[in-house]
C-alpha cells in the first residue's frame, strides 16, 4: 500500500514515501541515512502526545537512539525565539554535521526545524515526517523552510531540502477536521494548479478523504506530491513556474493578515477561498469560463470549506485595504503584484498584469459588497 514518490534535485535527491503505519517503519526506513545510531526529533505537544512515543519505538525497533523536543503547537511557533532554542537544545545534544535531525509535525514545525537544521553546523540533513494534510502535502516537498517575523510571514528562511519525508496516512486519523479540510484546500490547489482530470477526481472521492478512506489519502497524497515534485525540479528557487504554487496565496496572505494570523482564518482556509478568488478574477478578466468559478466553489461547499470572504468570522477590512495587504505579499516583483490566474480548471499561468480596479472587484464580489 505505500507509495514512492522520487524528487530528482541533482545532487540533493530523496524520497516521498507515502502510506500507513511509516512511522513503526521509521527505524528501517531512516537508518540507511545515518551514520551513528542516534537522532535529534522535534515535535509539537499536541503531535509529541499522541504520535511521538510511535515513532520513538519505531526507532528504537532498528536500534536507533532517539531525544525528543517538544514545542508549542501553533503558528506563533516559528519564531525567532524557536529558533534559537532549537539550534541551542540540538548543540546540548551534541548533534554533529553527519548526523540527522527529524520535524515530525505539520507544517509549522516543518518550516522551524528545516530552517534550523540549515543553519546548524552550517546545514545538517533532515528528515520530514509530516503529519498534517497540509504539510504532507505541501510543506515538507520542496525545500521551503523558515519563520516568521514581526514584519510578516515567512520572511527569514532559507532552502534546505529534506533527505527523506515520511508520510504516514494514518497518524491523519487524529487531525481535527478543521485542520484536515484546511490542508485539502492545498490538494484541491494542484488540481485547479495544472491537472483538470485530478480535480475531478476529487469532486468525486475529496468526501471519502475527509471521512477517513485511507485509499482516497494515499492517492490524493501522490498525486500532489508528484505535481509539487515536478514543479520544484523544473525551477526548485522560484524564478519562475514555482510561483503556480502560489495560486490563491496572494489573496490568502492578504486574509491571514487581515485576520491577525489567527484561528478565524488557517491558511489552508485562506489558500481555498483565494482559489476560489483567482478563478473569479479570471472569469471576469476573460481568461476562463464563467462557470469555473461556480464549479470550484461548489466543489468546496460539498466539502464543507469556507468559499467566500463572507464565510470568514467578525470584520474584514474594506477591499482597498486588502488590497494593500497583497502589496506586501513576497510575490511582489518591482512593485507589481505577480498574480497566478487562469485559462481554466487546471491551466494556471503567473501573470504581472492584473489592473487594481480587477482586484478589488474580484474581493467586493466575494464579500457580497
Ligand atoms: P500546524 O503545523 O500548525 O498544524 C496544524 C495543527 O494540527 C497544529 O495544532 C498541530 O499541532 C496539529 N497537528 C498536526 N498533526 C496532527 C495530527 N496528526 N493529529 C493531531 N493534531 C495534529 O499547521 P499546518 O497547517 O500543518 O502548516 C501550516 C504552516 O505550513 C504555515 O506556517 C505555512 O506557512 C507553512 N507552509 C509551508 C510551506 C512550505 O513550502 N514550506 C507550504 C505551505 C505551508
Amino acid at each position: 500500500m505505500t507509495e514512492t514518490v522520487h524528487v530528482p534535485l541533482p545532487g540533493r535527491a530523496y524520497d516521498v514515501v507515502i502510506g500507513p503505519g511509516l512511522l513503526a517503519e521509521a527505524g528501517q526506513r531512516i537508518a540507511p541515512l545515518l551514520r551513528r545510531p542516534k537522532v535529534a526529533i522535534i515535535t509539537d505537544e499536541n503531535v509529541a502526545a499522541l504520535h511521538l512515543d510511535a515513532l520513538r519505538d519505531g526507532l528504537v525497533r532498528d536500534g536507533i537512539d532517539s531525544r525528543a523536543k517538544v514545542l508549542p503547537a501553533g503558528e506563533a511557533t516559528k519564531s525567532w525565539e524557536n529558533l534559537t532554542a532549537c539550534v541551542e537544545w540540538l548543540l546540548d545534544e551534541r548533534i554533529e554535521r553527519r548526523d540527522v535531525v527529524v520535524a515530525l509535525g505539520g507544517g509549522v514545525i516543518g518550516d522551524l526545524v528545516g530552517f534550523a537544521a540549515s543553519i546548524l553546523r552550517r546545514g545538517v540533513r533532515f528528515v520530514q515526517i509530516p503529519t498534517s494534510l497540509l504539510a504532507q502535502v505541501d510543506s515538507s516537498v520542496g525545500g521551503k523552510t523558515g519563520i516568521n517575523t514581526r514584519h510578516g510571514k515567512n520572511l527569514v528562511g532559507a532552502f534546505h531540502q529534506p533527505s527523506m519525508v515520511l508520510a504516514d496516512t494514518l497518524v491523519l486519523d487524529t487531525l481535527p477536521l478543521r485542520d484536515l479540510l484546511a490542508g485539502y484546500g492545498e490538494v484541491v490547489k494542484y488540481g485547479l494548479l495544472g491537472d483538470a482530470e485530478f480535480f475531478g477526481w476529487l469532486e468525486k472521492h475529496g468526501p471519502a478523504l475527509a471521512r477517513s478512506d485511507d485509499s482516497a489519502r494515499i492517492a490524493a497524497v501522490r498525486r500532489s506530491v508528484e505535481m509539487k515534485a515536478e514543479i520544484v525540479v523544473r525551477d526548485e528557487t522560484e524564478q519562475g513556474d514555482r510561483a503556480l504554487l502560489n495560486l490563491g496565496h496572494t489573496f490568502c496572505h492578504a486574509l491571514e493578515a487581515a485576520t491577525g494570523y489567527s484561528d478565524r482564518l488557517l491558511h489552508g482556509e485562506g489558500v481555498a477561498i483565494g482559489c476560489a478568488l483567482a478563478f473569479e478574477l479570471s472569469a471576469r478578466m476573460g481568461l476562463c469560463p464563467q462557470e469555473d468559478p461556480s464549479r470550484v466553489r461548489a466543489h468546496l461547499r460539498d466539502m464543507g470549506m469556507k468559499t467566500d470572504l463572507g464565510d470568514i468570522p467578525g470584520e474584514l477590512p474594506g477591499p482597498d485595504a486588502l488590497l494593500d495587504l497583497m502589496g506586501q505579499d513576497k510575490k511582489v516583483v518591482d512593485g507589481q503584484l505577480r498574480f497566478i490566474l487562469a485559462r481554466g480548471i487546471g491551466k494556471a499561468f503567473v501573470s504581472a498584469d492584473v489592473s487594481e480596479n480587477r482586484c478589488s472587484d474580484g474581493a467586493s464580489r466575494s464579500a457580497g459588497v
